[in-house]
């Protein structure tokens, strides 16, 4: 494990605070949660804007480190994160670089970094979730093409993706793990219906998705047929492990903005409250050290991200529930107004004990294979 910088990746870093500064000023303003189409366009701007900068290919071709020094220095200046890219750029992209062909990846990942096209994710099903390979969606060969019908649920960014990374079932008699593929399916094909769901918070962020008779090119397999829980397990690596690290730095952020508003309207002279604070602080310094841990990992084996991400995605949805939850107390009467920006975030915190695996799905992955503990089946 190396935790130290080179001379050029903090060239890098200096050279990057410098664009950031002049860039950041020149963005639109942020649409607001409900408006998809804008949100899309704005985020895929941002992307494009990277792009054109130098920095569109930070999320797979960059070295892991050089990824965090990019995911650090954007937060801490205020930039987007990636929204609407959140699939394409930090999953699906990297699965497709890392077990794609090369056709593959010259059609599917220059669009996504030039923020031309959107991804989702269509895993889930209404009896696949934690149990994923369960999934009951049928892909049959005919010709050129697989014929895919079934149902999604839960799909992120539905309603505005170009393509979705698709979990179908092409071997229906072997068992569950290994007769599964991964498609990369085109969100125009006939047979698809989006139906979108609304959370907690008001907005439509997934989709339940209905698929009849839909054709994908038998070319848009990534990896052989019936492999997909391999490339399954590459893509929810990438999930668990790299994706959400950016938030930590922007919890890191939203901390001392908490601290700076406990100090102005008085809610500072709470010594239980101060306590409170200072602990969620001392867990994100921990969880961004986690995270250089996991990335100095990854970086020894050929950046795909291992199952420390685990670790990290358990520990850290529960401290982002924990951070919301204290700036509902700093606020006081005022956190009933969910309009504020910390407020809509406590919300959406609720689900990422659930997104991406639930925590008991987390430990059941961190006992057994990390500690070695009984299979619980
Ligand atoms: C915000 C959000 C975004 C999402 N985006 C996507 C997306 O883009 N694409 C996609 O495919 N899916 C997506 N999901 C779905 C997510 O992956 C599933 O919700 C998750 O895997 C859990 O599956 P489930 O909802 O079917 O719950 P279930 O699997 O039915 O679990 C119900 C409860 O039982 C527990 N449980 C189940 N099995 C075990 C076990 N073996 N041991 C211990 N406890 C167990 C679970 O922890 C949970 O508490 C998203 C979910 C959320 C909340």
């Amino acid at each position: 494990m190396d935790l130290a910088y080179t001379p050029d990746e903090e060239e890098f870093r200096a050279r990057l605070r410098e664009w950031l500064a002049k860039a950041l000023p020149t963005l639109p303003p942020k649409p607001s949660p409900e408006d998809w189409p804008g949100r899309r366009a704005h985020d895929l701007g941002w992307q494009r804007m990277l792009h054109d900068a130098g920095y569109g290919d930070v999320h797979w071709d960059a070295s892991p480190t050089l990824r965090l020094i990019f995911l650090e220095e954007t937060e801490k200046a205020g930039a987007p994160y990636v929204g609407a890219g959140f699939v394409g750029l930090l999953h699906a992209g990297p699965t497709i670089a890392a077990e794609g062909t090369d056709e593959q990846r010259a059609r599917w990942l220059p669009p996504i970094l030039r923020g031309e096209e959107v991804w989702c994710q269509g895993f889930s099903e209404p009896d696949a979730g934690s149990d994923l390979a369960a999934l009951r969606t049928r892909a049959r060969r005919d010709g050129d093409d697989y014929v895919v019908s079934g149902s999604k649920i839960w799909t992120s960014h539905a309603e505005v993706a170009d393509w979705c990374e698709l979990l179908v079932r092409t071997d229906p008699d072997a068992p569950k793990h290994r007769g599964i593929s991964w498609l990369a399916m085109p969100m125009d094909a006939p047979g698809i219906t989006v139906r979108p769901l609304k959370t907690l918070a008001g907005t439509t962020e997934f989709a339940e998705m209905f698929l009849d008779e839909v054709r994908v090119p038998v070319a848009n397999r990534v990896g052989e047929e019936n492999d997909g829980w391999r490339v399954t397990m590459v893509t929810l690596s990438f999930e668990r492990g790299t994706a959400f690290v950016g938030e930590v730095v922007a919890c890191r952020r939203v901390l001392r903005e908490l601290a700076a508003e406990a100090r102005g309207n008085g809610r500072w002279d709470d010594p239980v409250l101060r306590r409170r604070l200072g602990r969620l602080n001392a867990e994100f310094r921990a969880l961004w050290r986690l995270t250089q841990w996991n990335v100095s990992e990854a970086e020894a084996a050929d950046g795909i991200p291992g199952v420390g991400g685990s670790v990290f995605k358990l520990r850290y949805s529960h401290a982002r529930q924990e951070l919301f939850d204290a700036a509902a107390e700093v606020l006081g009467p005022a956190s009933l107004d969910l309009d504020r920006p910390w407020m809509s975030d406590r919300l959406s915190s609720l689900s990422y004990t659930i997104a991406a695996g639930t925590s008991q799905i987390q430990r059941n992955i961190v006992g057994e294979r990390i500690l070695g503990l009984p299979k619980e089946r």
